[in-house]
């Protein structure tokens, strides 16, 4: 746009559009009622969302979501639920009910298609597990995908890595990427909580087979060139965030850093019902938000509202989410 067009006031436009027409425009009600009433079509959401990160192309895809009762207990798990909803109304949210998404990552370096986490699956939850169609209508084939790197062994990380009843690999041609840790604690089962049992179980038939043409990071470990783990331990025993940089350009991968846009961020030390150590959990929030707030480092979230692309911004001891606007198109 140009300055001119910046500048070009109310009056001109009235005037260059012509009286009737631009009053419309302006809601001066000289519209015309439609002959039938449009039908009503339900909610429509964005679930594709590709920006770039220097000469890599990051494509974020919603897998799903789902919706349910809280915040609390789920988030301020370490709080009164009264303590907790009077929060959560305070800023803006229904203090009874919330929802989660699901937002798969896919960066194109130009020479490797990287998927970060395999999403929920079919089974799981009725409104997730979208990420392979979705996929395909973002302009991928699963065929295409070259790595897939499970951040953590969590249900809606890895439900999607097979598919069917034989348990075929969702993408044929990958290869596959874990925490070493994290892979370990899973394989191992040692001290597995009796409500991560399931999970347990879960991990070992869908993901452990992919142990066999897996590369295990430890610390932080190379993907490919461009893309390196971070580890962030907490929220899961081996849990990885992952840098992305290209040509300068920097974004961090944080899967499940932080779970909710405001409870998370906003009360890092509030415990979070499902993270594995949630001292360690909250230490790990606090030490990420602090160094994505120092550097003004962008961020993706499995559970951010979808694009799940934004900034924290420090203020005072705590912190804040600030969604991306058109950083990256420029
Ligand atoms: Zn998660």
């Amino acid at each position: 746009m140009t300055g001119n067009t910046f500048s070009t006031t109310r009056r001109e436009v009235f005037k260059l559009a012509g009286g009737a027409a631009a009053a419309a425009a302006f809601g001066g009600g000289l519209a015309q009622s439609a002959k039938a009433a449009a039908p009503m079509l339900g909610v429509s959401r964005p679930s594709i969302y590709r920006f770039k990160v220097g000469a890599f192309e990051v494509t974020n895809i919603l897998d799903g979501y789902v919706q349910g009762n809280g915040p609390h207990p789920t988030y301020g798990n370490n709080q009164t639920p009264e303590a907790v909803q009077a929060y959560a109304q305070s800023q803006g949210l229904n203090p009874t009910r919330m929802e989660s998404v699901y937002v798969n990552t896919l960066v194109n370096t130009g020479k490797e298609l990287v998927l970060f986490d395999a999403g929920n699956g079919k089974a799981r939850i009725p409104t997730a597990g979208k990420l392979p169609e979705l996929l395909v209508t973002a302009g991928y084939k699963p065929e295409q995908v070259d790595i897939v790197v499970i951040t953590h062994g969590h249900p809606d990380h890895i439900g999607g890595l097979m598919e069917g009843e034989g348990g075929k690999p969702t993408y044929p041609n990958a290869r596959y990427v874990f925490g070493e840790v994290e892979f370990d604690y899973w394989k191992k089962g040692d001290g597995v909580p009796e409500a991560r049992k399931a999970n347990r179980e879960q991990f070992v038939k869908v993901a452990q087979p992919f142990g066999e043409k897996a590369t295990f990071l430890k610390g932080e470990g190379e993907v490919v060139t461009g893309i390196r783990s971070v580890p962030t331990f907490g929220h899961s025993p081996g849990h990885m965030a992952y840098h992305v940089e290209s040509d300068g350009k920097r974004l961090l991968i944080w899967a499940d850093v932080a779970n909710h846009y405001i409870m998370s961020i906003q009360q890092p030390d509030w415990h979070v019902a499902f993270d594995h150590d949630k001292e360690a959990g909250a230490a790990t929030r606090k030490r990420v938000f602090d160094m994505v707030s120092a550097d003004k480092l962008a961020v993706v979230g499995y559970h951010m509202p979808f694009p799940a692309l934004g900034f924290v911004e420090k203020s005072g001891t705590s912190y804040r989410w600030v969604p991306a606007s058109y950083h990256f198109n420029l």
